[in-house]
């Protein structure tokens, strides 16, 4: 191939014809350029970087192939040459949000939509809890699918009988049914196994600590956690005591005591889901116009009434939730709902039970990803895949900022949301 060298004098009087076709052809330019960057350099931004660290102002975020290759402030971080630049200035980015308790739909297509609508308010991954049942949910959980959130799941829960409810989960009356149930779920490779102990108001016989101290010790021989659907004190006690991993819900009968809060000291790694009730006051959810159909806005609206019963059982898990965070308990996020703005109602709801916007930012994602054992998602850092959300204005001054959503990035991918919403508003699938 002939290649002209930068000192070779560009005159080409006297060169024969071929030599100038093939020098014309040849594209290259004289010396060896770099390879054009596939990088965008995102510019401006406050970052939450989503472990507690303090927030980034004015930050330099580097992503490349799908995850954050640099992240820093502006003049700390060396960017690649030729790479596309985002201006984000005046935006704040957070990690994309972790929903680590959802019971969506088994059946692909319907699966799939409803993650989709989750990734639309800033999802990046969830958890099903326990009603994850056929060949579906296992597929769906082993794909990477583009603007699709990561998908991990229970499997099917178990719980004592409770006739008249779903019929998905193992229904078990004996220690042996609890082994068996734990090896299946073992051999399906599920992601945690999920419990309810609750008597349901009375309605049925609760799991027995026989039963649940039986799962859990099964569980933890096939190197599975356990999580907890709970209510009351008493049965969070136990589970405390026969080694749960998490709670799925907090305490919601009473106050939490002492001897609680001293039980979840001497267990620095068990982790609580909140997963607060709604506050029980008239809300205005007029930010969701656009995003859902009006007569469903208009229906939602007018079920968002003022409820004393539901304002009292908010308080004591409030109160219970502010308590355990001071007590420096480690603090997940789930939503136990499928609406995909929900997440954005729970992390109000934390912020109104006293926790800090930050600290509740950080419990829906960096310590969600922890939770869920992603390794690599979950806050804004050099390495993790770049899952990402890009908000108009600052979550840290209104916890109710999370909703001023400008853009939704999932590995390192724009998510088309207008075209998300045309879906949804033009009644395509609904
Ligand atoms: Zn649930």
């Amino acid at each position: 191939m002939i290649r002209m060298k930068a000192d070779t004098p560009r005159t080409t009087a006297g060169l024969p014809l071929l030599l100038l076709l093939l020098a014309a052809a040849c594209s290259s330019p004289p010396e060896v350029a770099p390879e054009p960057s596939t990088a965008t350099v995102y510019e401006g931004a406050r970052v939450i970087v989503g472990d507690g660290s303090d927030p980034i102002e004015n930050a330099t975020v580097v992503v490349d192939e799908g995850r954050f290759v640099a992240v820093g402030a502006a003049g700390e971080v060396e960017t690649p040459e030729g790479a596309a630049q985002v201006d984000l200035t005046g935006r704040t980015v957070i990690p994309a949000l972790i929903d680590t308790h959802v019971h969506f739909p088994v059946e692909r297509e319907a699966l799939i939509d409803a993650l989709e609508r989750k990734a639309y308010y800033g999802v990046g991954a969830a958890m099903g809890l326990g009603r994850d049942v056929g060949d579906d949910v296992y597929a769906v959980r082993a794909e990477t699918i583009p603007g699709v959130p990561r998908y991990r799941h229970a499997g099917r829960g178990i719980t004592t009988p409770e006739p008249g409810r779903t019929e998905i989960p193992y229904w078990i009356t004996t220690e042996e049914e609890a082994r068996t149930a734990v090896q299946e779920l073992a051999a399906l490779e599920v992601d945690i196994v999920k419990i309810w102990v609750d008597d349901r108001g009375g309605q049925f016989e609760k799991m027995t600590p026989e039963l649940y101290t039986a799962v859990i010790d099964e569980a933890h021989q096939h190197g599975l956690r356990v999580t907890a659907h709970i209510f009351a004190l008493e049965d969070a006690k136990g589970l405390l005591l026969a080694g749960i991993d998490a709670f799925a819900h907090g305490v919601r009968d009473q106050d939490v005591d002492d001897e609680f809060v001293e039980l979840v000291r001497e267990r620095p790694d068990v982790v609580l889901v909140p997963n607060l009730p709604g506050r029980g006051v008239a809300e205005d959810l007029s930010w969701l116009s656009g995003t859902i159909p009006p007569d469903e806005l208009a229906e939602l609206q007018a079920g968002s009434v003022d409820r004393p019963e539901a304002q009292e059982s908010f308080g004591i898990q409030a109160r219970n939730l502010a308590r355990l965070n001071q007590e420096g308990m480690r603090i997940a996020f789930g939503t136990d709902g499928n609406a995909g703005w929900s997440p954005h109602l729970e992390m109000a709801d934390m912020v109104a039970s006293g926790m800090t916007p930050h600290e509740v930012i950080v419990a829906a994602t960096g310590n969600s990803a922890a939770f869920m054992e992603l390794d690599d998602t979950g806050t804004v850092e050099a390495g993790k895949s770049a899952d990402f959300v890009v908000l108009e204005a600052n979550p840290l001054d209104d916890i109710a900022n999370t909703r001023a959503i400008e853009a939704v990035y999932l590995r390192g991918e724009a998510l088309d949301r207008a075209a998300l919403s045309e879906r949804w508003l033009g009644g395509g699938t609904q």
